[in-house]
C-alpha cells in the first residue's frame, strides 16, 4: 500500500470549519508513546512514613539507653564512692579505736604509744585525704568537715596527752586523757559511726537505684528491640508486598499498553471539543493516517458531513456522563478518500487523571453495514428490476397517505398495471425473454412517472405507481396514459419485436382509506381495464367492484366446470358461398352454467387461458368435435366430406402435448385427419417462435389443415404467413361488417382473397349477416362463408336436423 508523502506538521490543512485536518499517513515516522502512569503510588508515602519513624524510634532508643547508661554507671560510681568512704571511715574508726586504746596504754607507761600513735596519725590523715578526693564530685566533702575537725581536734587532745606524758606530768596526761581526749575520742567515733552508716545507705540506695535502672533499661531497650524488630518485619513485608505491587502495576501496564498497540480497534483519546490527544497505531492500517498525524487534530473534521451533527451530540452526551456510552456509527474519511462505517464505543474518562479524555474505541464495520444496506434493500426492492417491491410499496403508500390526510383535497393515486400479453411471450421465449421483457417495462415505466413518484414491482407481470402530490386527476390520467402508450411500442425480443400492452388501474386516494383499500381499487380498476379490451387504463369506480366480484366468482365457478362436464359444444355451419352447400362445421364452446346459463366463451376462454384450465378444455373439445363429427359423418351421407373446425388457443400451441392430444382425439374418434381443421388465431401467429413452427408442422404432418382464424385483425402481412403451414384464411368479422359503409373494406377483402389465390390458401368470410354481404363477398371470389345469414351456432341435435335438412334439399 503506498502512502502519499507526509506534509509537514504545520501545513496541517484546515477544513471549512477551522478544525486541524488530519494528515495521511507518511512514511518512517513513529507512533506517540502510550502517556506513562504517574510514577509513586499512594503506598510509598507509608513505606517513606514508616521509614522516618523507625529511623526516630531508634534515634530515641539510642539517646535514651546512652542517657540511662550514663545514669546507672554514675549511681553504680557514687555507690562504689559511698562503699570507699564507708571503708575509710571503718578504717578511721579502727585507727581512732587504736588510738584511743594507744593513748590510753600510754598513760599507763607504754613507750611506744606515741610511735605508734604517729603512725596511725598519718594513717588518719591519708584516709581523710583520700576521703577527700572520692568524695569531691558528690560534695561529701561538706559531711566529712566535721570528722576533720573532730579527727583534728582528737589528735590535738592525743597529742597533748603524749606531749605531757613525755613531759612525765602523768596526772595531766590522765586528766587529758579522761577529760578532752575520751571527750574528743567520743565524739570522733559517734561522727565516724553516722557517717558509715550514712554512706552504707546512700551506697545501697544508689546500687537499688542502679539495679532498679538497669532492670529498667533492659526492660525497655528489649522493649524497643521488640518494637525495632516488629517494625522492621513490617516493614519488611511491606517492601516485599509493595515490589510484588508495583511489577503486578507494571506487568498490567505493559499488557495495557500491548493491548492498546496491538489492538485491530482503534482506540482515540479526546478531548471535549474532539481534539485527538491519543490515537493507538491501529489508526494506520483501518483509516490509512499515520498517529502522530492525527494529534491535536479534530475528531469532527474526519466525519461525514452527513453524520457529523449526531456523532459531536453523541459525543457532548458522552462528556457529560461518565462511564460508557452505546455504541454508535458513523462515517469516517480514510486517508484515500474513501467513507468508512465506524462503530464507536465512548467512554468518559474525563475524570480518571490517568487518561483526562473521552476513550473512543473505534471499529471499522463497513462491510457490515453493506451487508446490512443490501440486505435491506434486497428485502424492499425487486431483485430483477431494482424497483421497490410489494411490501416497500404498500410501506410508501401507506406513508403518503398518512401526509395526504391532513390535506383538504387528495393528491395520492396508485396506478396497477399488469401486461396483457405477458404468460404468452414468457411461455413461448423462455424465462431469460421474459425476465429481460420485465426489466424493458420496468425502464419505461419509470420513464414516464416523475422523479417523486415511486415504481414498484408488485411481482410476476403486475407493476405499480404510487403518485404523490398530484394537482388533479388529469395529471394522474397522463402518466397512466404515457405508461399505456409507452408499452403498446413493441420490445425487440430475441432480434423480433413483440408487442405486450398494459392494462392500468386508478385508484385515487379518499378520505380515511387505508393502503390496502387504495391498492385494491387500483387492482379492481386494473381488471376491469382488462376485460373491456386491454391496452387501456380504467380509474376506479364502486361499481367496479361488483364486476370483478362476479368475474372472480366466475373463476372459482370454471376450476370446477371441468370436472362437472358443464361445457358442451355448438357448431356453425361453413357454408360454400355459390351453392350454399356445407362445407365444414366450427365447434363453439359453450358453458352450461348451472346457475348463469349458458356463457359466452368470449367470457370464459381469456380465464381459461390465464387460469392455465385452456389446455384440458381444449383437449376434451378436440375429443368430442372429432367424436361428434365421425357420428355424423356416419348417420348422414351428405356428410361424408363436411370438416370439423377445432379453435385452438395460442397457450395450447406452447403446449408440447397438442399434437399427441390432436392424433389421440383422431385415433379414438375414428375421424380421418383430412376432416380435421385446426383455427389458429392471426395474434398467436404473430407472436411466433420456433417452437410454434415446429408445433404447427407436426400438426401438419398428422394430416390436418390449418386455419387463420380472425385474420386482418394482427396486422401480419401475407407474405409473412408464407412462412406457415396454412391452409385456410378467415377473414375477421370486423371487415365484413365494413362492407357498404363507404369505407374501403370490400378493397381490402378483395385483395386478400386475391392473395390468398395466388398462396393456394381457401378464405373464409366470417360474420356474414346478410344478404348484401353474402352477395358482395361472392362477387369478390370469395368462396366460402360462415355467419348469422347462414345458420346460426347450433346444439348438435340442432345440426343433426339441419344436416337432414340439407340431405332433403340435396336429394
Ligand atoms: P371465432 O373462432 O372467431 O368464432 C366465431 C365467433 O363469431 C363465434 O362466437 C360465433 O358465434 C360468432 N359469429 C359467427 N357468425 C356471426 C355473425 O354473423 N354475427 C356475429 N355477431 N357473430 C357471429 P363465439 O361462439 O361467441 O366464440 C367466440 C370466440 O371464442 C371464437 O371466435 C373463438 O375464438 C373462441 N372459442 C369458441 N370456442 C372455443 C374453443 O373451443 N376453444 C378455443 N380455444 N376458443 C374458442
Ligand atoms: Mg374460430
Ligand atoms: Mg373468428
Amino acid at each position: 500500500m503506498s502512502h502519499p508523502t507526509p506534509p509537514r506538521s504545520d501545513d496541517r490543512r484546515r477544513d471549512s470549519a477551522g478544525d486541524a485536518v488530519a494528515r495521511p499517513l507518511g512514511g518512517g515516522e513513529r507512533v506517540r508513546a502510550m502517556p506513562e502512569p504517574p510514577s509513586g503510588l499512594p503506598t510509598d508515602f507509608a513505606r517513606g512514613h514508616s521509614r522516618w519513624m523507625l529511623g526516630a524510634v531508634g534515634v530515641v532508643a539510642l539517646v535514651m539507653s546512652l542517657a540511662v547508661g550514663r545514669w546507672v554507671a554514675t549511681l553504680y560510681r557514687i555507690s562504689d564512692n559511698r562503699r570507699q568512704v564507708q571503708l575509710v571511715l571503718t578504717q578511721l574508726q579502727a585507727l581512732a579505736n587504736s588510738q584511743q586504746a594507744l593513748a590510753e596504754l600510754a598513760v599507763q607507761g607504754g613507750d611506744g604509744a606515741r610511735t605508734i600513735t604517729d603512725r596511725s596519725d598519718d594513717n588518719v590523715r591519708e584516709g581523710i585525704a583520700a576521703l577527700g578526693t572520692i568524695d569531691q564530685s558528690e560534695h561529701a566533702g561538706d559531711a566529712l568537715i566535721p570528722i576533720v575537725d573532730a579527727e583534728r581536734a582528737y589528735r590535738l587532745a592525743v597529742t597533748k596527752e603524749f606531749d605531757l606524758i613525755a613531759g612525765n606530768d602523768l596526772g595531766t596526761a590522765t586528766a587529758v586523757l579522761n577529760g578532752e581526749v575520751k571527750h574528743d575520742y567520743t565524739e570522733l567515733s559517734q561522727l565516724l559511726r553516722d557517717g558509715i552508716t550514712a554512706h552504707e545507705d546512700a551506697a545501697l540506695r544508689s546500687r537499688k537505684l542502679a539495679d532498679a535502672s538497669t532492670i529498667l533499661a533492659l526492660f525497655v531497650a528489649v522493649a524497643v528491640m521488640v518494637f525495632l524488630a516488629s517494625q522492621l518485619t513490617r516493614a519488611r513485608k511491606h517492601a516485599a508486598a509493595m515490589t510484588g505491587e508495583r511489577t503486578r502495576s507494571r506487568n498490567s501496564e505493559e499488557r495495557f499498553r500491548s493491548l492498546v498497540q496491538n489492538s485491530s480497534d482503534v482506540i482515540t483519546v479526546i478531548e471535549r471539543d474532539t481534539t485527538i490527544r491519543f490515537v493507538s497505531p491501529a489508526a494506520e492500517r483501518v483509516l490509512g493516517y499515520l498517529s502522530n498525524n492525527l494529534l491535536d487534530s479534530r475528531l469532527s473534521s474526519l466525519l461525514h458531513t452527513d453524520d457529523r451533527a449526531r456523532a459531536l451530540t453523541l459525543l457532548s452526551d458522552a462528556s457529560q456522563r461518565p462511564g460508557v456510552q452505546k455504541p454508535a456509527v458513523w462515517r469516517v474519511r480514510h486517508a484515500d478518500g474513501r467513507w468508512l462505517y465506524m462503530e464507536n464505543v465512548a467512554t468518559n474518562l474525563l475524570a480518571d487523571p490517568t487518561v483526562g479524555g473521552i476513550v473512543l474505541n473505534t471499529r471499522d464495520v463497513s462491510e457490515r453495514m453493506l451487508l446490512e444496506q443490501q440486505l435491506t434493500h434486497q428485502a424492499f426492492h425487486d431483485s430483477l428490476t431494482g424497483l421497490a417491491n410489494r411490501a416497500l410499496f404498500r410501506d410508501r403508500v401507506e406513508h403518503a397517505l398518512a401526509r395526504d390526510n391532513r390535506k383538504a383535497a387528495s393528491g395520492v393515486a396508485v396506478l396497477f398495471l399488469d401486461l396483457d400479453n405477458f404468460k404468452a411471450v414468457n411461455d413461448s421465449l423462455g424465462h431469460g425473454e421474459g425476465d429481460r421483457l420485465l426489466v424493458g417495462v420496468s425502464e419505461r415505466m419509470v420513464e414516464c412517472i416523475r422523479a417523486a413518484d415511486t415504481g414498484a414491482r408488485l411481482g410476476g407481470d403486475e407493476f405499480a405507481v404510487l403518485i404523490e402530490d398530484a394537482p388533479d386527476i388529469g395529471t394522474i390520467v397522463a402518466i397512466a396514459e404515457r405508461i399505456v402508450a409507452a408499452l403498446q411500442l413493441p420490445f425487440v425480443l430475441q432480434g423480433k419485436p413483440v408487442a405486450v400492452g398494459a392494462s392500468i388501474g386508478i385508484a385515487q386516494a379518499s378520505s380515511e382509506q387505508g393502503a390496502g383499500d387504495l391498492l385494491r381499487n387500483a387492482d379492481v380498476a386494473m381488471y376491469t381495464a382488462k376485460s373491456r379490451g386491454k391496452g387501456r387504463y380504467e380509474i376506479f369506480q364502486p361499481e367496479m367492484h361488483a364486476a370483478v366480484l362476479a368475474r372472480l366468482e366466475l373463476e372459482a365457478d370454471l376450476r370446477h366446470a371441468v370436472e362437472r362436464g358443464e361445457f358442451r359444444l355448438h357448431y356453425q355451419p361453413i357454408v360454400e358461398l355459390g351453392t350454399g352447400a356445407l362445407s365444414g362445421l366450427e365447434a363453439l364452446c359453450r358453458w352450461q352454467h348451472p346457475e348463469k346459463g349458458l356463457v359466452s366463451p368470449a367470457t370464459f376462454i381469456p380465464l381459461a387461458e390465464e387460469m392455465g384450465l385452456i389446455v384440458p378444455l381444449g383437449r376434451w373439445a378436440l375429443l368430442a368435435a372429432c367424436t361428434q363429427a365421425r357420428a355424423w359423418q356416419e348417420r348422414h351421407p351428405g356428410a361424408q366430406g363436411v370438416s370439423v373446425s377445432v379453435n385452438i388457443s395460442g397457450r395450447q400451441l406452447l403446449n408440447a402435448s397438442l399434437v399427441e392430444d390432436v392424433a389421440s382425439a383422431l385415433r379414438s374418434s375414428g375421424l380421418g385427419a383430412e376432416s380435421l381443421v385446426l383455427e389458429i388465431t392471426e395474434s398467436v401467429i404473430m407472436h411466433n417462435t420456433d417452437e410454434t413452427l415446429h408445433r404447427l408442422k407436426d400438426l401438419k404432418s398428422l394430416g390436418v389443415r390449418l386455419a387463420i382464424d380472425d385474420f386482418g385483425t394482427g396486422f401480419s402481412s401475407l407474405s409473412y404467413l408464407q412462412r406457415f403451414p396454412v391452409d385456410i384464411l378467415k377473414i375477421d368479422k370486423s371487415f365484413i361488417d365494413g362492407f357498404g359503409a363507404g369505407g374501403n373494406d370490400s378493397a381490402l377483402v378483395r385483395t386478400i382473397i386475391a392473395l390468398s389465390d395466388t398462396m393456394r390458401l381457401r378464405t373464409v368470410a366470417e360474420g356474414v349477416e346478410t344478404a348484401e354481404q353474402a352477395d358482395e363477398l361472392r362477387s369478390l371470389g370469395c368462396i366460402l362463408a360462415q355467419g348469422y345469414h347462414f345458420a346460426r351456432p347450433m346444439a348438435p341435435a340442432d345440426v343433426d336436423k339441419y344436416l337432414m335438412r340439407e340431405e332433403a334439399l340435396v336429394s
